[in-house]
């Protein structure tokens, strides 16, 4: 699959032949002879053309990969990188500084691509930030550890736990941990960047930071869990405090797992710190913690859908995942008129043609939280549907909330969502889409609400917390009012984006005109603290 336009590269293994193209010429393994852009302009400017590109970053990264198709085992090459062609040379040059250091890490890569990408404007009108950003882009600090632990028969394990800081000109870092077995580095980094550039729209000074382990609590006992914790813990808790590192949820880890992790926290620290505060017994019935970024990121499409004179009432909403967010997401859209009509997880997705309801919900939570089959649900309502090892994009709909895990919609996932209808896609996940996807959906004028903005109700929470005590949450705020302080938050961030979108020449009519206002915002006040705390 070529990309049709000279703006996007593809590096790809060829149909099963380990052969590897530069998808702008489409060439193998040689510089190339013709000028990929066409034959317009006169022979010197075809040269310099010609010469530009066999300099490149893509064609570079192209033929690197050849090479090492030859040295090595293709499996070393069975995560190809997407390489997203750039306007100016100095944020190629930031791009290749990032992908020369760890070429691996191809999610990291594709976070920073779509970041960098977004900024030119930006990095054309100030380009002292250049440097800002190519320092931003190193993570402050990585913690990575061994967290030895014993299961219930008495075998020992161990696994690989990490905590990325990724920024703190801010304020103290923050961000979720993630129990999953696919964590790796690469991983972490992503979650610590895009948290950083969340909590810097969210303005309420905090900086980034993702951590977790590659530890996969399924099947594994309270006690086990509880022990992986603490012993997760027991390394990490001397970088974390109120004014240094706040953990919150991720894939994986919930309200249980904050409480064990928050358990040892105050055992080995021997402070009672609220920082912590995803624990529910802390909370005596008032906790926001775990709802607010599904219920946040439904505010958000409400009022991205109002800014189109649309109303979320009667919208057939396609959601993924059935966690944390996923279901608050269908929660949410329940109580404000919308027809959830899926949820999805690993293993297969669940259809309803009639929509969610609460009971509905109740029972998916029920099948959930027994670990069971998603195909439960079609016993008691045999009108639905289930799909083993399948996704929900082929389901008509209007708008979509992919809720469950990086990448998670690719290129034909984004074509058959488009032919199911979809006009709006608003991301719970962190880079729930492929490069290739989002090219899709922009190209199809499907809306999209970036996760940096859409899924930041979590930080309203966490600053909530870091401001006042428990007690005085308690007193202060009933869950309506908090969920209407989470509509008005949202609105905010929302406004901050279209402007700046706007403020960069882009219409709100463009369809990622948000991605762009999101990442350009967040990327200024980052910017701006940086610039001012010097070369720290
Ligand atoms: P969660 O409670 O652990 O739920 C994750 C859901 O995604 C589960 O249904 C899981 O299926 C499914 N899933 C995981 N890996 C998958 C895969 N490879 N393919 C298909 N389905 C997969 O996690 P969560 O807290 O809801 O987080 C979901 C996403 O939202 C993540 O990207 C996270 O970074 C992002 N996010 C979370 C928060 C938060 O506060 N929790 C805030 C902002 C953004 P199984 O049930 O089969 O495991």
């Amino acid at each position: 699959m070529w990309a049709d336009t000279y703006k996007w590269a593809y590096v790809a293994i060829h149909e099963g032949t380990h052969r590897i193209f530069c998808s702008v010429c489409k060439e193998f393994g040689r510089k190339h002879r013709r000028n990929p852009y066409g034959n317009e302009g006169s022979r010197n400017m075809q040269m310099s053309a010609l010469e530009e590109h066999n300099n490149s970053l893509l064609h570079k990264e192209a033929l690197r990969l050849q090479m090492a198709s030859k040295d090595k085992s293709i499996s070393t090459l069975e995560r190809p990188i997407y390489i997203k062609a750039l306007l100016s040379k100095s944020t190629e040059s930031v791009v290749e500084a990032v992908i020369r250091r760890d070429p691996h890490e191809v999610e990291y890569v594709q976070a920073v691509q779509e970041v960098v990408h977004c900024l030119e404007p930006v990095l054309a009108k100030y380009p002292q930030y250049v440097q800002v950003l190519e320092r931003f882009l190193e993570p402050e600090r990585i913690i990575m550890f061994r967290v030895p632990w014993v299961d219930d028969k008495g075998e020992a394990h161990i696994n690989r736990g990490f905590r990325v800081q990724f920024n703190q000109a801010l304020g103290p870092y923050r961000g979720g941990i993630r129990f999953h077995p696919n964590v790796y580095l690469g991983m972490m980094k992503v979650l610590g960047f895009e948290q950083t550039m969340k909590n810097a729209l969210a303005s309420y000074g905090l900086g980034g930071a993702g951590g977790g382990s590659d530890f996969d609590p399924k099947g594994k006992t309270e006690n086990e869990v509880m022990r992986f914790c603490q012993s997760y813990m027991q390394e990490l808790y001397s970088y974390l405090g109120p004014s240094k590192d706040y953990p919150s949820e991720d894939i994986g880890v919930g309200p249980r797992e904050i409480s064990y992790l928050f358990g040892q926290y105050k055992r080995l620290s021997g402070r009672h710190e609220g920082i912590f505060s995803g624990p529910r017994n802390l909370w005596s019935g008032f906790n926001m913690r775990t709802e607010a970024t599904g219920y946040g990121l439904v505010h958000f499409a409400k009022i991205l859908l109002a800014d189109f004179s649309k109303d979320i009432r009667g919208l057939r909403c396609i959601v993924s995942g059935s966690g944390k967010v996923a279901l608050h997401v269908v929660e949410k859209l329940i109580a404000v008129g919308a027809v959830p009509v899926t949820v999805s997880d690993s293993r297969g997705y669940l259809y309803d043609e009639a929509g969610f309801d609460d009971g509905k919900l109740r029972y998916i939570r029920q099948i959930k939280a027994q670990q069971k089959s998603l195909r439960e649900y079609t016993k008691s309502y045999p009108r639905a549907k289930y799909c083993d090892e399948a996704k929900p994009w082929a389901e008509r709909c209007e708008v979509a909330f992919p809720c469950a895990t990086q990448n998670e919609l690719n290129h034909s996932d984004a074509i058959a969502l488009v032919n199911g209808g979809c006009r709006f896609l608003v991301e719970g996940a962190v880079m729930p889409c492929t490069s290739e996807a989002l090219d899709v959906l922009r190209k199809s004028n499907v809306f999209v609400a970036p996760s940096k903005a859409a899924s930041a109700g979590g930080v309203a929470v966490a600053a909530l917390e870091a401001n006042h005590s428990i007690t005085e949450i308690q007193l202060q705020f009933t869950i309506e009012e908090f969920d209407s302080r989470l509509m008005d938050f949202m609105r905010e961030i929302y406004v901050k984006c279209a402007k700046a979108g706007y403020e960069y020449g882009i219409s709100k009519t463009n369809t990622e005109a948000l991605v762009h206002g999101a990442n350009i915002a967040a990327f200024l006040q980052l910017a701006e603290a940086m610039q001012e705390q010097g070369v720290v």
